[in-house]
């Protein structure tokens, strides 16, 4: 008969909505981040467990008596320091602290869960906070969450045979795997997501050039976040294929030729110097794409102009002649295989150009290749007041 009262007891301590995990595990009392537990009746974080740590303190103080140790995830009463038994009516909390996944589970995963309010959510197309000007931060975030491939190793990575190696060394791809496993959860607390902690870890590893202070080209912080991951796992994992590598990375031949101007009848003539020219082997994690200016229209701020991907796509043909400055002139030409993912960046200096993509875009007629290379448009990002992006899901698109 006293054990149903004492567990309803010890439930009526467990307070769910002022739990929040997203933010730096840090205790309240002395900012350290070593061995820290939360109350689950306040929410708060503390240092400890012995007598005279600041959780034990705050267990006298304020008679909260029901902990969760956020390292090893065991549930201990204070000041008792005794672990708490009978822990499955809780959890849920581990769940929500701590998404884990496995090949069945990601198959299996519901389309829509409950968030604590009984509020309906759609799982994976949850938002990220915008603290101050990080939106540009959020859009890659959630690119990235969404190629299935790298979606996939990063919901797994708790299972990866070098996790211990990753965790201790590469803290941007430990958290980045916490980020993708809490958007992709049906057990969340709340329908959005503080990606604090990573943010924080950015900002230090990019020595404070990618931070929610100023708003960034997402673009650049796409091939710094990118090629920080790629190699971090490559050295911790020691090998030169990372997810990264597989599913974004293609090649790219560069031809240099040299220009002459010269003046003929009161005109400058350009002419290339072909047997002076040089070709390179390039990688590329995205492939960028100029979009002509057009001053004309620009003036008419109501006119909109169209253009087609695949004119602007010209450009990697091998042949096409782009000036890169005075002296020189750059032919580019992408080279098969293709990755599987294609990221394309525009550089616009207007707002009144409207890219059109294909249904299907065939890249074949770029690389000259007989059979065809076909992709479909699965995400845009484009920038209103902040950065946005869409998402294609099962026909519908989603704007996060
Ligand atoms: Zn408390």
């Amino acid at each position: 008969m006293t054990q149903p009262l004492k567990k309803r007891k010890l439930d009526n301590q467990i307070n769910r909505k002022l739990l929040d995990f997203d933010f730096e595990k840090t205790c309240s009392v002395t900012l350290s981040s070593n061995n820290i537990n939360c109350c689950l009746t306040c929410g708060k974080y503390f240092q400890g467990n012995s007598p005279s740590s600041p959780a034990y303190n705050h267990s006298i103080t304020s008679g909260h008596t029901k902990y969760l140790n956020l390292t090893n995830h065991k549930f201990f009463v204070l000041p008792e320091n005794t672990e708490w038994e009978g822990i499955s009516s809780v959890q849920d909390i581990i769940y929500y602290l701590d998404p884990q996944y496995t090949k069945q589970s990601i198959e299996e995963s519901p389309e829509t869960a409950l968030d604590l309010n009984n509020e309906k959510y759609l799982v994976g197309y949850v938002g990220l906070n915008n603290f101050k000007s990080n939106s540009y931060i959020n859009v890659v975030l959630h690119c990235l969450a969404h190629i299935e491939p790298i979606r996939d190793f990063y919901l797994l990575l708790p299972k990866h045979k070098h996790y211990e190696t990753i965790t201790r060394k590469s803290p941007i791809n430990d958290k980045l795997s916490l980020l993708v496993r809490k958007i992709w959860s049906p057990h969340l607390f709340k329908s959005h997501i503080a990606p604090h902690e990573l943010i924080n870890c950015i900002s230090e590893i990019s020595n404070k050039k990618f931070t929610i202070e100023h708003e960034q080209p997402p673009k650049n912080f796409l091939i710094w976040l990118v090629n920080t991951l790629h190699s971090q796992l490559v050295k911790t994992t020691k090998s030169k294929h990372t997810t990264f590598s597989q599913n974004l990375q293609g090649k790219i031949e560069i031809t240099t030729i040299p220009i002459i101007s010269q003046e003929v009848k009161s005109r400058v003539e350009f002419t290339t110097i072909e047997s002076k020219s040089k070709t390179v082997e390039s990688k590329f994690w995205l492939l960028s794409l100029d979009i002509p200016h057009n001053p004309l229209l620009t003036a008419q701020l109501d006119k909109i102009e169209e253009v087609e991907i695949e004119a602007l796509l010209e450009k990697y043909n091998g042949t096409t002649q782009t000036q890169v400055n005075e002296n020189e002139v750059r032919t580019y030409k992408v080279l098969e295989p293709l990755p599987p993912y294609l990221i394309i960046s525009f550089e616009k200096t207007s707002n009144s150009t409207v890219v059109k993509f294909p249904e299907i875009l065939n890249m074949n007629k770029y690389t000259k290749s007989d059979k065809e290379i076909n992709y479909k448009l699965v995400s845009t990002i484009r920038q209103d007041n902040q950065w946005s992006i869409s998402l294609q899901r099962k026909n519908n698109w989603i704007s996060i």
